[in-house]
């Protein structure tokens, strides 16, 4: 048998508990943070982010689970930490850290999700770990709204960091090199190693080389990490890497399902009608006279459907 560590043991118990979590947060929203509105851009995000935190560690000491959620004090990228209950925390050393977690939250009726997962690969921790909150309003009556979290991510970053970068070099962005960087630095002293510069070789994060500003009214592009809008794929090289990353790497294949599940467009823009016939074939569902998403609801009906799609030939 495999013995695990302390960190992946707590990092499997905090994973199983999340939708516990969630639950909790609902029951709660559904009391205190009911409105008559329900907008969008309303912050609300941010605070269901901070609510997770209370509830987690609420949760965690209920169970009697060995570890506690701190919040971050300064403004890492970082949003929590998973620290061991009651031990001495530093966060320069991270000692006292089991694993980081950056959390996100994304609405599901907003076109295009503000959040970004744009950390760099080098900053990140092999145990660092992202979350995200899918929500939306959730009418109680005719006049009363809450926010409800509809569904939930947690997976190591590193591994998604991988997806995320190969997709942005598909799309003819680059990263800067020591050698190589638009403000000219010193190779030994670049501080812009590793930061995305997109097809134009505009910075995608404030970070980025000055040199490589977008504009003078825009500072940076931001679409580098953008949740939904890393997934795309607009060219043939693209598709194959999306396919054999999903393969390949367990992550980013639950980070894909996460997200085709939430926002069932981006399956169907992924695919092509004729992939699409194919899994509905292997499924022995009538494909004549149907259209691409006629067949996507009939193929969804499918639990294990989404295998079906990542165990497409990669050609
Ligand atoms: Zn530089």
């Amino acid at each position: 048998m495999e013995i695990l560590s302390l960190t992946d043991r707590i990092f499997i118990e905090v994973k199983s508990l999340i939708p516990t979590a969630c639950e909790k947060m609902n029951n709660f929203s559904a009391e205190i943070l009911r409105t008559r509105g329900g907008r969008l851009g309303s912050g609300m995000g941010a605070l269901l982010e901070a609510l997770w935190g209370y509830m987690m560690n609420h949760l965690l000491q209920e169970k009697n689970v060995d570890c506690e959620i701190a919040w971050f004090p300064g403004n890492q990228y970082n949003d929590f930490a998973c620290l061991s209950k009651g031990s001495f925390w530093d966060e320069v050393s991270r000692s006292g850290e089991l694993f980081r977690i950056e959390a996100k939250s994304m609405n599901i009726a907003a076109d295009e999700s503000k959040a970004h997962f744009d950390v760099l690969r080098k900053d990140l921790f092999p145990n660092d770990a992202l979350l995200i909150l899918v929500w939306s309003w959730k009418a109680i009556n005719e006049c009363y709204f809450y926010p409800q979290v509809i569904d939930s991510f947690f997976e190591r970053s590193i591994p998604l960091t991988e997806l995320r970068d190969s997709l942005h070099l598909c799309r003819g962005g680059s990263f800067v090199s020591s050698s190589n960087c638009p403000d000219g630095c010193n190779p030994d002293l670049c501080p812009h190693v590793g930061e995305p510069l997109n097809a134009a070789g505009k910075r995608e994060r404030i970070t980025g080389p000055e040199n490589s500003r977008p504009s003078q009214k825009v500072a940076y592009a931001a679409n580098f990490g953008g949740l939904v809008r890393m997934l795309k794929t607009d060219n043939a090289i693209a598709r194959t890497q999306f396919r054999t990353i999903r393969k390949g790497n367990r992550v980013a294949d639950a980070y894909i399902s996460f997200i085709h599940r939430n926002f069932p467009e981006e399956e169907k823009n992924q695919f092509t009608t004729q992939e699409v016939k194919n899994v509905a074939m292997s499924l022995g569902i009538e494909t004549r006279n149907k259209s691409k998403l006629e067949l996507l609801i009939q193929i969804r009906k499918n639990p294990g459907y989404m295998q079906v799609f990542r165990d497409l030939p990669v050609d």
